[in-house]
């Protein structure tokens, strides 16, 4: 049986007005994640990743805005609710996101019970000896003893402190948990570690996730899809196994080209030369035309649409559009 779509995004564009001129952080993002499915999104340093993430919680701060389509969230069109609205109604209990750097978010002078009772009093109205339990199951389930719930973040390890804010994600057990970098700022014992962690809690929950990394080694451990950012588009998704084995837009060959193996005598990495295009004046036609070894002269002119190339969606004039 075909599992329930959670989420469904449509066309999606966010820009920053700023005194320059329009950013287009984000331009036309469709996309969609069933039940139990994880989509990695990878791209370099300000691709859109971020952006994207921040539109699906509409926490997007001023000077950013929507400016066009449409998020549907289990049934709630995300894009239309007010701030409050966004708070009650989705965020914690819907869609939650463990975000950038997160082991610093923990207020210092609280402990680690304080803090990760707060959306349970908030969106369920659950205090005291029940709220309590509750955290206890989650701290477990990212493999933490009970005792870390009355101690303060001082008193923790980084990798205690990033496992404590993915148990806080999951509590309120949303549909979607997006993870924004989980394991940038550990050590590679302690990200294999939660790494293992995660793919286990995706067994075990069957809860949707998006995970955000320019680590492609990383998302190739954990999702079932993969979404490759460009300046603002999403050039390629598709299977990650798929994009993995034979990527098919120029950028992800070069990006997949640029992992590093240990198995493979190679004596130099491949690298995309050039630099992330500026967004307030995207180049004309394809925005990747400016870096592309394949590029030629309609994708100087023309803006790629995308079109399906067995089976994975690309933006790319190399290939007959659908
Ligand atoms: Fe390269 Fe052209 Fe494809 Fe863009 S459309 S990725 S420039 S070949």
């Amino acid at each position: 049986m075909s599992k329930k779509t959670v989420l469904e995004v449509n066309d999606l564009s966010t820009h920053y007005m700023t005194s320059k001129g329009d950013v287009r952080g984000l331009d036309d993002a469709s996309f969609e994640i069933k039940r139990g499915e994880a989509l990695g999104l990878a791209g370099e340093s300000g691709c859109g990743k971020s952006t994207l993430a921040f539109s699906l919680l509409k926490m997007v701060q001023p000077p950013g805005k929507i400016v066009k389509g449409t998020i549907d969230l289990d049934g709630i069109e995300v894009t239309k609710l007010t701030e409050k609205q966004a708070r009650k109604k989705i965020r914690w209990n819907k869609i939650s996101m463990v975000f950038q750097g997160a082991m610093d978010i923990l207020t210092p002078v609280y402990t680690v019970g304080q803090q990760m009772k707060e959306p349970l009093k908030y969106h369920k109205g659950i205090e005291g000896k029940e709220a309590r339990e509750i955290c206890v199951e989650y701290l477990d389930l990212v493999d933490l003893d009970a005792e870390l719930f009355d101690r303060y973040p001082h008193e923790l390890s980084g990798g205690q402190k990033q496992r404590v804010i993915i148990a806080t994600a999951l509590l309120m057990e949303p549909d979607v948990v997006i993870l924004d970098e989980p394991t940038t700022a550990l050590d590679v014992v302690v990200e294999a570690r939660i790494m293992n962690d995660l793919k286990r809690l995706k067994k075990e929950l069957d809860n949707s996730s998006i995970f955000i990394t320019h680590d492609l080694s990383i998302l190739a451990e954990v999702s079932d899809k993969l979404a490759i950012m460009y300046a603002g588009w999403i050039i390629e998704i598709g299977s990650a196994l798929d994009i993995y084995h034979d990527p098919k837009h120029p950028y992800t060959e070069k990006l997949m080209a640029a992992i590093p193996t240990l198995h493979e005598d190679i004596d130099r990495l491949e690298y995309i030369p050039g630099a992330p295009p500026d967004l307030i004046r995207p180049p004309s036609g394809c925005r990747f035309h400016p870096r592309c070894h394949k590029a030629f002269d309609k994708c100087r002119e023309e803006v790629p649409a995308d079109r399906m190339v067995d089976g994975v969606r690309v933006k790319c004039h190399l290939y007959p559009e659908d």
